[in-house]
């Protein structure tokens, strides 16, 4: 397999511990699939399910009915087909994998032979794919990603006009979909979002086959025009809510426990840290804990981040280094924090995205950057 199973590491010998609970996944796909009436939901589980584990997330989805997955990469995708071919399950040997970053020169025959299915995104693309196709004589799977105003990927607007004067130049390929991705999903009274649904439907009377696709987790929650033929969701089946500064729909999937390796009385005038950035005011208590940068817990979380110790918030005090962090826990009785106890770094009180807040940054970052020192334990989904 190309990503290398996550070395298992003993609870005793981590600094940490990760929880990642595969039911709260399963729950989060059937919640947004009964949101839909009717259109298909995909999963996209690129960069390891979001730093999840696609060997134990893909699966789990699967079992909730899902059948069309997104991945970024080549790689991953070939990865996922050996995954779901390992579950020995006839119904997932054929799920789709449809893989974002389109076809790389050199890449045909891999992509065939693990039946992927390329997000095309230039006319160059649909060439080599159909030359390809030529080959081998036989109508060969794609979707075509029309840029609609992300300015990222996708077939240009000129190349979608030329695709439309000219539709004899997909002769030759079986279109499963026609995909386009909107920039400002997660900010639902931002202009954008119907400039872009305009230009989806005007492409869709111009490239009318497959099925239409259009909404990431976001723009589910934009409303039904959203959804078309088939959605595909990311971070909202991994907990992280969907709309900013709205009550969270989404099961909590990630918990990340810390382990206290030693406790200290402080007072005036010590500080604390590297930078001697957290000057001490008075006589009290900071605990280390053993989870760094290095662990995906970010550095700017330095004097901003916030532990919890049952439900006793214990602020992060100082600088994050690469292996450690320190909290000031004067407000917890002694017994209850001692080492090897373990404080929540995420979880219940401080979930993904307010981690991700604290930080400055977007819970798909918090996500995809934990680290691979951690004990990882599963939970549900017959784990
Ligand atoms: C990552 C990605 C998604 C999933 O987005 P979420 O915001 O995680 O739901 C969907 N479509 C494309 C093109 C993507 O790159």
């Amino acid at each position: 397999m190309s990503i290398p199973p996550a070395p298992a590491i003993p609870e005793a010998h981590a600094g940490a511990v990760l929880t990642i609970d595969l039911d709260a996944i399963a729950a989060n796909y059937r919640l947004l699939k009964d949101r839909l009436n009717g259109a298909q939901c995909a999963a996209v589980v690129k960069a390891d399910a979001y730093g999840l584990g696609i060997e134990r997330v893909a699966p789990v989805l699967a079992a909730a009915g899902c059948r069309v997955f997104f991945v970024a990469l080549i790689e991953e995708g070939i990865d996922l087909r050996q995954i779901l071919n390992d579950t020995g399950d006839a119904d997932l040997v054929d799920a789709e994998i449809h893989v974002l970053g389109g076809l790389m020169a050199g890449t045909e025959e891999a992509f065939d032979a693990s039946r992927l299915v390329p997000v095309l995104n230039s006319l160059d693309e649909i060439d080599a794919w159909k030359a390809y196709g030529g080959q081998i004589e036989s109508p060969l799977p794609c979707d075509l990603h029309a840029d609609t105003g992300m300015g990222r990927l996708g077939l240009p607007p000129g190349e979608v006009d030329t695709l439309a004067e000219e539709p004899s130049r997909l002769d030759g390929l079986n279109i499963l979909g026609v995909i386009s991705h909107l920039a400002c999903a997660d900010e639902p009274d931002h202009p954008k979002n119907g400039r872009q649904l305009e230009a989806f439907l005007d492409l869709r009377l111009r490239l009318h086959q497959g099925q239409a696709c259009l909404a990431n987790s976001s723009a589910i929650f934009l409303g039904p025009e959203y959804h078309f033929d088939m959605v595909r969701p990311g971070v909202a089946l991994y907990g992280v809510g969907p709309v900013p500064g709205q009550p969270n729909p989404m099961a909590q999937v990630v918990r990340l426990q810390g382990k206290i390796a030693q406790v200290r009385d402080v007072d005036t005038p010590q500080t604390v840290g590297y930078g001697a950035t957290h000057q001490v005011e008075g006589p009290g208590r900071v605990a280390t804990v053993t989870v760094g940068y290095a662990d995906g817990y970010l550095r700017s979380l330095s004097n901003k981040g916030t532990g919890y110790i049952g439900d006793t918030p214990v602020p992060v005090v100082g600088r994050v280094s690469m292996d450690l962090i320190t909290l000031d826990v004067s407000s917890i009785p002694a017994h209850l924090c001692l080492p090897g106890r373990f404080v929540d770094l995420i979880g219940p009180n401080n979930p993904v995205e307010r981690v991700a807040e604290d930080a400055g940054t977007i819970g798909y970052e918090i996500l995809t950057s934990l680290g691979n020192r951690y004990h990882r334990v599963y939970t549900g989904g017959g784990a």
